[in-house]
C-alpha cells in the first residue's frame, strides 16, 4: 500500500525542486505533511444580499453591470468606477488600479465582486472580482486561508494542496479504530482531511474539526500512554545511592535554610532518584520561590552517588550565572563543574568533552546542544532541563537508546493549574514550591504615566544612593533587529547623561556572548549600579542587591513576561520596587496595568491574565510550556483531552493493540514518532 509519509512532496505536480525547497522551510517534506497542513481560518466568498449587509461589512455579491466604467488616472494610480444593480439596489464599484478591467466591463454582464460594503455612500470597494460567464474559482465558496510566507503565495498554497488533494486524496488512510469512530460518531479521516481544506459550510468544517481535534490529541496521549506501558515496568533507571548525613552536609553549606516547601520537594526527589524507576519530573515554583538550589541539591546526589549531572538552561547568560553559583557550592565538596555553550570552542571544548567522557568533570552547565551531538558522557545519570527544553517523549527514547537513562528533572516558573499539567503532561510527576523563602519583602508595583519620567529618574538617583541597584527594560522590537539594538543605545546614552555620577551598563542581543558575560559581570559585583536591558535578562538572572525594576512601555509586554521581569528584584533582604512605564490607550490595557499593581502572586497573574485574554490566546503562546497543537485548543478542548487519554490508556492496556492489524497505523505512527524502533513484531 502506498504510504504518504514516504512519498516527497515534489511528486504533487506543480511543485518544483525549488518549490520544493521552500516548503521544506514550512516543515512540508512529504505529500502527508503537505495535505496535512490545515487552515487557520477561512475567507467567506459566499453570496449575500445587500439587504442583509452591515455598514462596513466584507461581502461577496452578485450584480448586473448597469452604466458605463468611469477611469480616472493618477500618474501610476487610477481608480475605476462603475455603476451596478444587485436586485434592486444601485450602487458604484469602485476598483484601485485595475484600470485593465475597463473594457470587460460591458453593460448588462453579469459580475460577482468582494469587497467592502459602504453603506451611506452606496459604494462597494472591490479587492476581487469574477465573471459567471468565464466560470468562477472562489465564488460561493468558503477559501482556506494558510500560513504563508517568502515566496510562497496564498494562492500558490491554495492551488498546490487542492492539486494534492486531487492525486492523492483517495489514498488518505483511516489511523482510528472503528471501535472509536462508533464511540464518537467521528468524520472518516479521508473526509475530515478534505473538508478541512475544502468546508461546504461551517457545520461542516466544524465537525472535520472535530474529528482532526480528537484525533491530535488521541495521538499524543497515545504516545505518552505507550511510553509509559513500555516502561513502566523497567526498573533500569540509575538507583542513586546516597545517605541522608551526606546531603545535610550539604545543606547545611548553604547561606540559607531551606523552606519547607524546598524541604518537602526536596525529599521528593530523592526519593525518585533512589528507585531504580526513572524520574520524570516537572518541579513548578513562582520567580523567586528558590528551584535552583532545589537543582543543585539534585546534582549533588548524582555525584555522591558516583555519577554525572547536567543542567540545561535557555539562554548563555543564564548557563554563566549558573555556572558561577553552582562552583561557589561545589567547590568544597571537590565536585567540578564544567561550562559547555555556543561560545566554548576549540581547545577548550576538545578538553571539556574529553574530560566528560572520563568522568573527570562530575557536572555540566550549558545549553541544549550539552546532551546531543558529539558529547558523552562517562555515567550520566540526571539532566535538569529549563522549561524551554523540556523533554518530549521523543528525546527521551532517544536518550534511552543512547545508552543513557537519567533521571529527568524540569524546571517551570509558568503555572500551570495541577490537573492540567497532568493531563497534558501524563506522564509526568508534578512538584510545587508553594512558598517564598521567610523574610522576603513583597515587591511594590507602580503604574505611571511617560510624563512622570523625571520621578522615575529621581527614585533611581535614591535607590542607588542607598547602595542598592537598578535594571531599566526596553521593549523588544520584533520586526526589527536593528531598531531594537538602537532603541536599546538611545536609552542607554540619555541614562548616561541623566547620571554622570553613576556607571551605565547596555545588554542587548546583538553583543557577543563575552560582552554580554562582562556586563553581568560587572553588574553582578555592583561596578555597574544601572543595567539598560532588552528582555533577555527577563529569564532567572539573580542579582540580590538589585531592588529597582523599571519598565519602559510596558504595555508592550504580555503579563507572564512583565511578572517574570519583575521577579529579577526582590530577591535580597531589601524592600524592592517596580515601575511600569506606559501610557495604555485601550481599556483591557489598563486592566492589564492594574493586574500587575494589584498582585504579585504569579498564579492570580496568570489567572487574570486568562480571563482578559481568553484562553486560546495564553495557551497558545510557546511560552506557556503547554505543548503547541496544530488543531485542538489545551482550554476549550479540555474535555476532549481527557477523554483521549482515557482511550489511549485503555487501548494500550490490552493486549490486541500490539498485536492485531486494525492498530497496525498506530504502531506505524509511534514507530515513525520514534517511541519504539524495531523492537515488536508486526
Ligand atoms: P527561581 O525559583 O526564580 O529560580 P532562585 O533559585 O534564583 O529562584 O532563587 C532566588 C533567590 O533566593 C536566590 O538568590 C537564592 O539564593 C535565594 N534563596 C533560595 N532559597 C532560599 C531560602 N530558603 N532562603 C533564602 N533565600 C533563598
Ligand atoms: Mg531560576
Amino acid at each position: 500500500m502506498i504510504d504518504l509519509h514516504n512519498i516527497p512532496v515534489k511528486q504533487v505536480s506543480g511543485v518544483s525542486a525549488l518549490k520544493q525547497e521552500e516548503l521544506h522551510a514550512f516543515g512540508i517534506f512529504t505529500v502527508n505533511d503537505l495535505i496535512e497542513y490545515y487552515p487557520f481560518r477561512y475567507e467567506d466568498y459566499r453570496l449575500r444580499s445587500l439587504t442583509e449587509v452591515k455598514d462596513g461589512d466584507k461581502v461577496t455579491i452578485q450584480a448586473k453591470i448597469m452604466g458605463l466604467p468611469v477611469l480616472q488616472r493618477y500618474g501610476r494610480k487610477s481608480r475605476l468606477t462603475c455603476k451596478m444593480v444587485a436586485e434592486d439596489w444601485m450602487f458604484t464599484a469602485t476598483w484601485f488600479n485595475r484600470h485593465f478591467l475597463k473594457d470587460q466591463l460591458t453593460t448588462g454582464r453579469e459580475i460577482i465582486l468582494t469587497g467592502k460594503w459602504d453603506m451611506r455612500r452606496s459604494q462597494l470597494t472591490v479587492t476581487e472580482s469574477e465573471f459567471p460567464d468565464r466560470g468562477t474559482v472562489r465564488s460561493g465558496s468558503l477559501q482556506p486561508v494558510y500560513s504563508v510566507g517568502g515566496k510562497i503565495t496564498q494562492a500558490w498554497m491554495r492551488k498546490t494542496i487542492g492539486q494534492a488533494l486531487q492525486q492523492y486524496g483517495e489514498m488518505i488512510p483511516e489511523n482510528l479504530p472503528p471501535e472509536l469512530l462508533r464511540k464518537y460518531g467521528l468524520m472518516p479521516r479521508k473526509a475530515a482531511i478534505l473538508r478541512q481544506h475544502q468546508p461546504q459550510d461551517s457545520e461542516e468544517g466544524q465537525l472535520a474539526r472535530r474529528r482532526m481535534v480528537y484525533e491530535e490529541l488521541f495521538l499524543f496521549q497515545l504516545k505518552l500512554q505507550a511510553y509509559r506501558a513500555m516502561n513502566h515496568d523497567r526498573m533500569d533507571g540509575v538507583e542513586h545511592v546516597v545517605d541522608n548525613a551526606t546531603i545535610r552536609e550539604f545543606v547545611r553549606s548553604l547561606p540559607f535554610e531551606l523552606t519547607d516547601a524546598q524541604k518537602k520537594v526536596e525529599l521528593e526527589i530523592l526519593q525518585d532518584m533512589r528507585s531504580p524507576y526513572c524520574m520524570n519530573r516537572l518541579l513548578q515554583g513562582d520567580v523567586g520561590s528558590g528551584k535552583t538550589v532545589i537543582a543543585a541539591i539534585a546534582l549533588y546526589a548524582a555525584v555522591k552517588s558516583g555519577h554525572q549531572g547536567a543542567f540545561m538552561v535557555p539562554t548563555e547568560i543564564l548557563a554563566e550565572q549558573h555556572m558561577r553559583s553552582l562552583t561557589r557550592l561545589f567547590e568544597p565538596f571537590g565536585i567540578t563543574v564544567g561550562l559547555l555553550t555556543g561560545s566554548v570552542t576549540g581547545r577548550k571544548r576538545k578538553d571539556l568533552l574529553g574530560s566528560l567522557q572520563m568522568g573527570l568533570t562530575d557536572i555540566v552547565v550549558g545549553t541544549h546542544a550539552l546532551i546531543q551531538e558529539d558529547v558523552f558522557f562517562r555515567s550520566l545519570s540526571l539532566v535538569v532541563t529549563d522549561e524551554q527544553h523540556r523533554f518530549g517523549v521523543n528525546q527521551r527514547s532517544i536518550l534511552r537508546r543512547k545508552g543513557f537513562n537519567p533521571d529527568v528533572l524540569t524546571m517551570t516558573a509558568t503555572p500551570i493549574p495541577r490537573t492540567l499539567a497532568i493531563t497534558a503532561f501524563g506522564d509526568m510527576d508534578v512538584s510545587t514550591l508553594s512558598e517564598r523563602p521567610k523574610g522576603r519583602k513583597p515587591i511594590t508595583t507602580y503604574w505611571v504615566k511617560h510624563s512622570m519620567m523625571d520621578r522615575v529618574l529621581g527614585f533611581i538617583e535614591r535607590e542607588v544612593s542607598l547602595g542598592r541597584q537598578a535594571y531599566v527594560i526596553c521593549p523588544l522590537i520584533e520586526e526589527s533587529d536593528k531598531l531594537d539594538v538602537q532603541n536599546a543605545i538611545d536609552l542607554y546614552v540619555s541614562m548616561q547623561q541623566a547620571f554622570p555620577n553613576m556607571k551605565v551598563g547596555l545588554l542587548h542581543g546583538r553583543m557577543t556572548a563575552a560582552e554580554k558575560d562582562e556586563v553581568m559581570r560587572a553588574f553582578y559585583e555592583n561596578e555597574v549600579q544601572l543595567l539598560v536591558s532588552t528582555t533577555v535578562v527577563e529569564v532567572g538572572v539573580d542579582v540580590p542587591n538589585a531592588t529597582l525594576m523599571i519598565v519602559m512601555d510596558a504595555d508592550r509586554f504580555g503579563l507572564s513576561q512583565l511578572h517574570q521581569l519583575r521577579g529579577r528584584v526582590g530577591r535580597g533582604e531589601h524592600a524592592s520596587y517596580c515601575v511600569l512605564i506606559a501610557d495604555p490607550k485601550s481599556e483591557v490595557g489598563q486592566e492589564r496595568m492594574k493586574v500587575m499593581t494589584d498582585t504579585d502572586d504569579g498564579f492570580e497573574v496568570a489567572r487574570r491574565d486568562l480571563e482578559l485574554r481568553g484562553p486560546g490566546d495564553f495557551f497558545g503562546t510557546k511560552q506557556s510550556g503547554v505543548p503547541d497543537f496544530r488543531v485542538a485548543d489545551m482550554v476549550s478542548d479540555y474535555a476532549v483531552l481527557e477523554a483521549a487519554r482515557d482511550d489511549a490508556a485503555q487501548m494500550v492496556a490490552g493486549e490486541a493493540f500490539w498485536t492485531s492489524p486494525e492498530y497496525g497505523p498506530l504502531r506505524d505512527y509511534l514507530r515513525r514518532e520514534q517511541v519504539f524502533q524495531g523492537e515488536l513484531i508486526d
